[in-house]
């Protein structure tokens, strides 16, 4: 296999480093755990991604892809799609469940959809129609809007449309014409008031409808989305609306359109116990409707399928404690279990696997603009005479701390700086005296945590003791727009350098986004230490770029991002990665210019532009600028309103 060389910075193995190795990197980053096997780390300390065709892989680093974006114009930050990255899952998916099909000589088939609100991007959705043509894969569609995608988008007419949620009578007809068309396009009723305008709507028009329900399962799942599930459940049939659904199918003499039953434990569902009796309770209610009469032979079984943002393959919130295999053997061993002895006819199985198709595919990538650096200055030899009195103290506790009184030092070190503080503001103490005391108080917590390395004994009062003294990396994005799940539900993604990982990452940080909101940061990391509130980065080198990777971020990161502070979409640009090793460019958005979110929030940009040049001409009127000055002034305000709304480091 040829590797194609990354561009920048050359492909040199500096040897002058310590004995820190790229496997050292590989594990700390935890790359193994979380990357399903599509990335890794090559030789020379650049984090690729990689594909198998046939017997041979393919890598690309990240690095190379990045030059190749700036050679384009495109800049930082921006989120890269790996396009194959993303049928491979789809084939994953297809394959697995082909393999217990097989297994258990299960006398059905699966056919998966794609639920497009997890990304609903074009290019993601294109992209699954087209490769997922061949394996029948469909869509779900939850809204209006999402059935207008799949009915445009959708390249194969066996592959069916899933319509969940609320349904009005537009809605309705469009999932009639589509059925009418041939596609199997299937409204699953989420209340018992959908079903009179359905029957209603497909009578006048004379088209039969294709029916599910969606039941509320009793199962209650682990994981952050349990709330949903359980009778607790906002969405689906209570048990009486379904016996009301069936009486009147049965009545207006339609109990034949009922052919599916739907059931959605809920997202990222870490425990494979759940989706065990999950399957089994739709099951039930599965055979329950054939006894009442109606055909079936669809069971959906919705989304749920966990992606392992830790690594730790436990049933942790952010993980799971299965594979992909391990989930469709147990769908599809479940599913004969409970039928065979009833002698009920496989279903075909459908589920709506959004997170686990598209979560790797997409990485945030991104530069650091700046980094501060909370390690204290030298302190003097002796402290200034006229220093307060809790500086002394202060100026004590640092010429005392030994590794028996640690403990001690830290709760008085931390006193004694909130008392000057206190000071400060009441006008008893100086601004210097504050500078000696942060300053001091700083010393001696790096004291501390010198000496806490040396021992195993833990210390529950000092673990914030790392995020107080770690560094802050300042990221050219917004958390907001790009990751709202960090700060919506706590989600924790792999975040880790794409190069120099053949040196050693020196300095404990935590990453700050340029929202200048203390909300826009990224202090959870997973590492091999377990959940941590800081990461370890490389120092940064004068003159060269450090760039940072955020992964597994394909899936609902894109469109629940808001614009706050303005800043809006990123670039986005897709690759596809060929056999030689080689990529091409398939694809590239340029994010939001600053008239773009502007006019999001209702402002007319020929306005503002004509606002300001009256000022500037005010300006020239009062002989504050000259003319010449008013015409660089326009320039610059409009190039502005044309300009990307992260950190640029050219002018255009
Ligand atoms: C959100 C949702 C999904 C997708 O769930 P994932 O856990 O992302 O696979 C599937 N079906 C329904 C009904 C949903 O609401």
């Amino acid at each position: 296999m040829v590797l194609k060389p990354p561009s920048v910075p050359p492909e040199v193995i500096q040897t002058t480093d310590t004995a820190w190795s790229v496997e050292q990197s590989s594990e700390f980053y935890g790359v193994n755990d979380w990357g399903e096997g599509y990335f890794d780390i090559s030789p020379a300390g650049n984090l690729v991604t990689q594909l198998t065709f046939g017997d041979k892989i393919s890598q690309v680093a990240l690095l190379d892809i990045i030059q190749g974006m700036k050679d384009r114009g495109i800049e930082m930050p921006s989120i890269l799609r790996i396009e194959n990255l993303l049928d491979e899952r789809v084939s994953a998916l297809n394959e697995a469940f082909k393999r217990a099909i097989q297994t258990y000589r299960y006398q059905n088939d699966y056919r998966g959809v794609f639920p497009i609100k997890v990304n609903q991007q074009c290019h993601v959705i294109e992209e699954i129609s087209d490769f997922g043509a061949s394996y029948h894969y469909g869509f779900e569609a939850g809204s209006k809007a999402e059935l207008i995608i799949a009915l445009s988008k959708l390249k194969d007419d066996q592959s069916l449309i899933i319509c969940n949620g609320y349904k009005d009578p537009e809605f309705i007809e469009l999932g009639l014409y589509a059925k009418e068309m041939g596609l199997k396009c299937f409204f699953v009723l989420e209340t018992p008031s959908e079903l009179p305008i359905i029957l209603e709507i497909s009578q006048r028009r004379g088209i039969e409808p294709l029916l599910g329900v969606r039941i509320r399962p009793t199962v209650v799942v682990d994981g952050h989305w349990n709330e949903g599930s359980g009778d607790r459940s906002i969405f689906g049939l209570s048990t009486s609306s379904l016996i009301k659904v069936v009486e009147e199918l049965k009545q207006s003499g339609m109990l034949h359109c009922l052919q599916l039953l739907h059931c959605h434990l809920g997202s990222q569902i870490p425990n494979i116990r759940n989706i065990r009796s999950g399957t089994l309770e739709a099951c039930r209610f599965y055979s329950g409707l054939i006894e009442e009469g109606a055909p079936m032979g669809f069971l959906d079984l919705g989304g749920g399928l966990a992606v392992d943002y830790e690594g730790t393959r436990s049933n942790h919130h952010h993980s799971m404690n299965y594979q992909l295999d391990e989930y469709c053997v147990n769908i599809v061993e479940t599913i004969c279990e409970c039928l065979d002895p009833l002698e009920i006819p496989h279903p075909v199985i459908i589920s709506e696997s959004g997170r686990s198709t598209v979560a790797y595919s997409s990485m945030l990538l991104f530069n650091v603009l700046d980094v501060r650096d909370h390690r204290p200055v030298p302190l003097p030899a002796t402290l200034p005479e006229k220093c307060h009195e809790l500086v002394h103290n202060l100026w004590q506790v640092n010429q005392v701390v030994t590794s028996t009184n640690f403990q001690e030092c830290y709760n008085d070190v931390l006193f004694y700086r909130d008392e000057v503080r206190e000071l400060f503001r009441h006008g008893q103490a100086t601004l210097s005296d504050r500078a000696i005391a942060d300053n001091i108080t700083l010393a001696v917590l790096e004291k501390i945590a010198a000496l806490l390395k040396t021992t195993d004994k833990s210390y529950p009062a000092l673990d914030n003791l790392p995020e107080m003294l770690a560094d802050t990396y300042y990221g050219n994005f917004s958390l907001f727009q790009s990751l709202p799940d960090i700060w919506a539900i706590d989600q924790v993604f792999p975040v880790m350098p794409i190069h120099r990982l053949h040196e050693e990452p020196d300095r404990d940080a935590l990453i700050a986004d340029i929202t200048c909101d203390c909300d826009g940061k990224i202090d959870h990391f997973f590492n091999a230490q377990g959940l941590q509130r800081t990461t370890r980065l490389h120092s940064m080198k004068e003159g060269e770029e450090y760039y940072l990777g955020v992964f597994l971020v394909g899936a609902y990161q894109e469109t629940l991002g808001d614009l706050h502070n303005l800043f809006g979409d990123t670039n986005v640009v897709s690759v596809h990665i060929n056999a030689d090793g080689s990529y091409d460019f398939v694809r590239e958005f340029h994010g939001d210019s600053i008239a773009d979110v502007l006019s999001y929030v209702e402002y007319d940009v020929r306005t503002m532009t004509e606002e300001f040049r009256q000022r500037a001409e005010r300006a020239v009127k009062a002989g504050k600028i000259s003319a010449a000055r008013r015409k660089e002034m326009m320039k610059a305000f409009k190039a502005s309103l044309d300009g990307y709304t992260y950190f640029e480091k050219e002018q255009h």
